[in-house]
């Protein structure tokens, strides 16, 4: 009986912060300007089924995309054994799923060979991050501090998890092999080493107990730790995939004000729709967080840093300051700064202190987290929004940014400029009139028909 309300005041309490930490999230996300995206369902599901279920994208880079696979297939059939937990805590039952016979020993078999794949797993990736130091997932201003902490606390999380599923087995069927019981289940793993711990039935009770409460305690605090972390994307993949952006890579969305203004100009007969009563009058481009789409901003809680968009990215390769990861990463950080922030754990993400590019006082994401320096950097090759796993937009930000620089401050840099004056005046790039354009073919040889 005490341990059944045991555990349900503990269940309760992680649920619950999970709860409370989610809403602050989606109340962030709203933070965002209201996009339709709806329609083509079919099209979303497919998406979802082959990137974020099926991993496609990974799958460019082969032994990482392995690995991760481990975990991500460990973390989807645990969670069956997660489910027999937390029968078993609520009904004082012991291993509740063993009826289902032949069934459960596949299981519980295909449970353990993934532990032992995801332990490593994250052994490689550990060594990978601290090691090695693969240079995506280590340089960069934005992968100091936090950022590089939180993939270390998560990796021997897991491997924590699994020991305690392993001493929890181990325990167990030594339990059972001196009461002479029969324990349903098959444990390819641990069943060579049920004499790890002795033969003492208190001892061996205490271990089981040990490992099983470890488990769930650490699963429901994994919980509670993912909305702080790069590993939220385990969740918000799913959603993220499916409001992915279906039309060509290349194609760039209009300013809807500009439009009609342009309409206007074309056809006197065209009537600009009036805007909606109470709209405040819209920004050009966005400025901070909340002149960006929700879904720009759901992009940023997707984010694994994993850097294989920066890794990419030829700015970023010939040394200039642009970072497509930091971009994502900086407007995660403004928008719980603006927003509900951060949760239960308060990472203190990356500072000025820690090198990054150095940014002004202003307390807007352009300027106080990006400068524009980062932004002409960009040379729009979409390089990045094609590596990403997750199918984050990264450079729909820079270029709702830029559009701000261009429109709200006339601050594009002074090439460009000159640009923009040539095709108002000249109707063309370059800086000669029309009546020009034809001067290159006087010298011309020509045949005449006569
Ligand atoms: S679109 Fe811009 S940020 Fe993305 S890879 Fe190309 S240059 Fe880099
Ligand atoms: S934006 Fe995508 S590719 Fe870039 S670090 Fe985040 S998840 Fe990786």
């Amino acid at each position: 009986m005490i341990h059944t309300i045991a555990f349900l005041l503990v269940a309760i309490l992680g649920i619950g912060l999970f709860v409370w930490q989610i809403r602050k999230i989606t109340r962030n996300i709203n933070l965002g300007r209201d996009k339709d995206i709806s329609g083509n369902v079919s099209e979303r599901i497919n998406a979802v089924l082959l990137v974020a279920f099926g991993q496609q994208k990974m799958f460019k880079r082969p032994w990482p995309a392995f690995l991760h696979l481990f975990v991500y297939v460990g973390f989807l059939v645990i969670n069956i054994e997660v489910l027999e937990i937390f029968i078993d805590g609520i009904f004082g039952t012991h291993r509740a799923f063993g009826v289902l016979g032949p069934a459960y020993d596949v299981l519980m078999a295909v449970n353990e060979v993934l532990g032992a794949l995801v332990v490593v797993a994250c052994i490689i990736f550990l060594v990978r991050r601290n090691v090695t130091k693969v240079p995506r997932l280590t340089r960069g201003p934005e992968m100091r501090a936090w950022p590089k902490m939180d993939a270390n606390v998560i990796l021997v999380t897991e491997i924590v998890l699994m020991f305690a599923l392993f001493a929890f087995n181990i325990a167990d069927q030594k339990i059972a092999q001196l009461n002479s019981t029969e324990l349903p289940g098959t444990f390819p793993v641990t069943a060579s080493m049920v004499n790890l711990f002795g033969s003492d039935l208190s001892s061996l009770a205490l271990i089981a107990g040990i490992g099983w409460w470890v488990h769930i305690i650490g699963i429901l605090a994994f919980m509670n730790y993912l909305p702080s972390s790069k590993h939220f994307h385990i969740i918000m993949a799913f959603p993220n995939v499916y409001y992915t952006k279906l039309e060509p890579k290349g194609q760039f969305s209009n300013v809807e004000s500009i439009t009609h203004e342009i309409k206007a100009m074309l056809d006197p007969s065209y009537v600009v729709p009036p805007a909606p009563e109470g709209a405040q009058p819209q920004k050009f481009g966005a400025q901070d967080v909340e002149d960006l789409s929700w879904k720009q901003l759901m992009d940023s809680y997707t984010c694994t840093e994993c850097g294989r968009c920066t890794s990419v990215c030829p700015a970023n390769l010939t040394g200039k300051l642009l970072s497509p990861r930091k971009i994502v990463m900086d407007t995660r950080d403004r928008m719980e700064e603006k927003g509900e922030s951060p949760l239960i754990f308060s990472p203190a993400h990356y500072k000025e202190e820690s090198e990054r590019v150095k940014a002004t006082e202003e307390r807007t994401l352009l300027r106080g987290y990006v400068t524009p320096e980062e932004l002409w950097a960009c040379t729009t090759c979409n390089a990045c929004v094609e590596s990403c796993p997750v199918n984050i937009d990264q450079l729909s930000t820079i270029m709702d940014m830029r559009r701000y620089l261009v429109l709200e401050e006339s601050a594009a840099p002074a090439a460009l400029n000159t640009m923009f004056n040539n095709i108002e005046n000249n109707g063309a790039p370059w800086a000669f009139s029309p009546s020009d354009r034809f001067n290159w073919a006087n010298d011309l040889y020509t045949v005449s028909k006569n």
